[in-house]
Parts: C-alpha cells; sequence; structure tokens
C-alpha cells in the first residue's frame, strides 16, 4: 500500500540530526560542522514509513531533502516497478527544484523506513553561501546528475532502437515483418510514381515456397524452421542494396525492387530462384536434406497502382508459377 505524506501539515520536528549522520551527508563532505549545525537547527526530521511519498512529480517544491538513513527511490512514475535510481544514506534530493524553480519531475518514494531532513530554501542558500566547500559539493552533485541524465538518455535511445527492430524485423528471416510493409510501401511507391525519384520505374516479387507443407510433415517443424532461415540468407544475399524483402506470410515473402522494371525484376527473380535451389538445407541432427524449390510472381508497378493493387497482381503471377508446374517466375 502506497501512503501519502501529509504534504500541508508540518512535520513534527524530531530533534537534531547527530554528527555522525551529518558527516555522512555528500553536501556537507570536508565542511566545519559547527558552521552548519546553527542553519539546521530549524529544519525538520521527518520519518517515512515504506512506500510513502516524499515528492510527488508536477508540484512545486521548495525543500530539498537530505537522507539520514534509509533508501528513496526515483521514479517517474507513481507506480513504476522499476526506479531510476535509489538514493542512499548522505545523499540529497530536491536541490534542482530550489534552483530552477521548476516543479520536480519524479515521484520519490521511500523504498524502507527512512529519515530524511529537510532544509527550506532558505536555509539551502545560507549554507551555500557561507560554505565554499559546500558549494562545491553541490556543484559536484549538479555535474553528477547531468552525467546520470546523459547516461539514461543513452539507455532510452538504445531501447527504443531495440524496440523499433522488434517491431518491424522478423526473427527468424530477419526480413522484415508485414507491420514494416504496410508502413512503407505505400511511401515507396509514392516516390516513384510522384517522380520525386524521377518517375522511376518499381516492381514487386511475390514468392512462396513449394510443398512446404510436405517438407515439415517429413523432416519436422524444427527443420522446418532451419531451411526458411537458410533460405531468407540466400535470399538476402541475391538481392541489391536498395532492394527490400518483407515476410509476407509463413512461408511467403515479398520483394520491392524500386528502380527495376519487369525485364529486371525477371532477372532478379530467377536468380532467387536459383539461389533457393542451391541452398543446402539440413536437420536439426545435421544431417542433408533435399533442397526446397520456389515458385514467384512479377509485377511491375502501373501509373495508377496503389499497394494492394501492385501485391493482388503479384499474387496473380505467382498462382500462374504455381499452376504452371511450380519451380519458376511468371509475370
Ligand atoms: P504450395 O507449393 O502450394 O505452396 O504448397 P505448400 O505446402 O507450400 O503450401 P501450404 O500453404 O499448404 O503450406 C504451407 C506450409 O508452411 C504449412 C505451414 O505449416 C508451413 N509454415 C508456415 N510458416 C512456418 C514456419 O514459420 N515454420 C515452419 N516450420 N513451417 C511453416
Ligand atoms: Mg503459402
Ligand atoms: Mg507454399
Amino acid at each position: 500500500m502506497e501512503l501519502d505524506r501529509k504534504m500541508d501539515s508540518e512535520p513534527l520536528k524530531e530533534g537534531l540530526p547527530t554528527d555522525e549522520e551529518l558527516e555522512r551527508i555528500k553536501l556537507f563532505k570536508g565542511v566545519n560542522l559547527a558552521s552548519i549545525k546553527p542553519l539546521l537547527k530549524d529544519c525538520p526530521i521527518i520519518n517515512l514509513g515504506k512506500d510513502e511519498v516524499l515528492i510527488e512529480a508536477g508540484r512545486p517544491e521548495e525543500f530539498m531533502y537530505l537522507v539520514l538513513s534509509g533508501l528513496l527511490k526515483v521514479q517517474l512514475q507513481r507506480n513504476d516497478d522499476q526506479p531510476i535510481t535509489i538514493l542512499q544514506q548522505g545523499e540529497s534530493v530536491g536541490e534542482i527544484s530550489i534552483l530552477d524553480q521548476q516543479p520536480t519531475s519524479g515521484y520519490v518514494i521511500a523504498d524502507e523506513e527512512t529519515r530524511v531532513l529537510r532544509i527550506d530554501e532558505e536555509t539551502f542558500w545560507k549554507i551555500v553561501e557561507i560554505s565554499h566547500v559546500a558549494s562545491n559539493n553541490l556543484l559536484r552533485t549538479l555535474a553528477y546528475r547531468l552525467r546520470f541524465g546523459n547516461s539514461v538518455m543513452h539507455k532510452i535511445q538504445s531501447l527504443l532502437r531495440e524496440f523499433e527492430y522488434d517491431a518491424t524485423i522478423d526473427p527468424l528471416t530477419g526480413f522484415y515483418n508485414r507491420r514494416w510493409l504496410n508502413k512503407m510501401l505505400g511511401r515507396l511507391i509514392h516516390r516513384c510514381q510522384s517522380g520525386e525519384d524521377g518517375g522511376r520505374p518499381l516492381s514487386v516479387i511475390m514468392m512462396d515456397l513449394d510443398h512446404f507443407k510436405n517438407f515439415n510433415d517429413t523432416y519436422g517443424h524444427l527443420a522446418g524452421d532451419r531451411a526458411l532461415n537458410s533460405i531468407a540468407k540466400s535470399l538476402t544475399e541475391h538481392l541489391r542494396p536498395e532492394d527490400t524483402i518483407t515476410r509476407y506470410g509463413g512461408e511467403e515473402f515479398l520483394a520491392v525492387l524500386p528502380g527495376s522494371d519487369l525485364q529486371e525484376a525477371t532477372h532478379v527473380a530467377e536468380r532467387l530462384r536459383l539461389a533457393v535451389e542451391e541452398t543446402a538445407l539440413f536437420s536439426v541432427e545435421g544431417e542433408s536434406l533435399p533442397p526446397l524449390t520456389l515458385s514467384l510472381g512479377i509485377a511491375q508497378m502501373g501509373e495508377d497502382d496503389h499497394q494492394d493493387s501492385l501485391i493482388g497482381a503479384a499474387d496473380k503471377a505467382l498462382y500462374r508459377a504455381k499452376n504452371g508446374g511450380r519451380n519458376r517466375v511468371s509475370d
């Protein structure tokens, strides 16, 4: 259960922090405590129970808190299960809000029973004024916070990249997935049609492995997975950098070839067909398996084509390749 500290009621003053506690405070490291202690005499100690909220995001905060004992979690959302950071004995929180007068950006919640010393704005500035060493310590803390912020940003950036990768790439083949295709094909078509790319041709190749159900039934689903993986590698090797390939369905792939007319796409398709025929396949135990073959249907984009009509045309061509006996290219 989460408890809210009564923000509006003044905390009871419960004695002063001990010298030992003050010595552990980073802000006071190297500071003559005798000069600081009189300033702290009106600063209350707040005892927080586990899960008690000390600072709420978005609220103006006019205090800085020094952790005398216990642990504080800093988190962006109230119910995050992963805090951004944990503050231990000796650390401080809230100084940035005093400096920039902006509302706090996160929640600070006690992770266990915690004692904090509450420093008001006036006392904060007095400490800075009378102690050069404390000011230095404060600068160091701020520099650390800045660096920490940067490292969090780096982590978030690489996580975003990872999520983006997972959201657009099919793990078994390494090909783009349908989601990516739905987002990108329309744009690619538009770019080639509109003349942004100088009115270039664009062709697509719809492919489907032949008798793959048979292969699965004979050698097992795992061998089927491996075959898909090996064939995907071969296909990728035989496409040009500008071409993209999508896992359209289970054993169906769609290649998009910007800049290729029907004739060029026919060459590419024939190359892909041969590549699959020549891809060595193995069982889970490493035994050699007979090769698979691929049927391919090609369509070149017309002036009025859109995503669905173009895919539809390639699908029809694929159907003709299947009906014509499989392991062939048709348009
Ligand atoms: P056709 O030549 O007419 O295309 O025959 P086919 O057997 O390839 O076609 P069908 O649509 O009957 O079967 C497709 C098979 O592909 C069935 C399905 O289990 C298999 N398949 C689809 N996705 C995967 C996959 O990720 N892994 C494995 N191992 N098999 C898959
Ligand atoms: Mg199929
Ligand atoms: Mg098939």
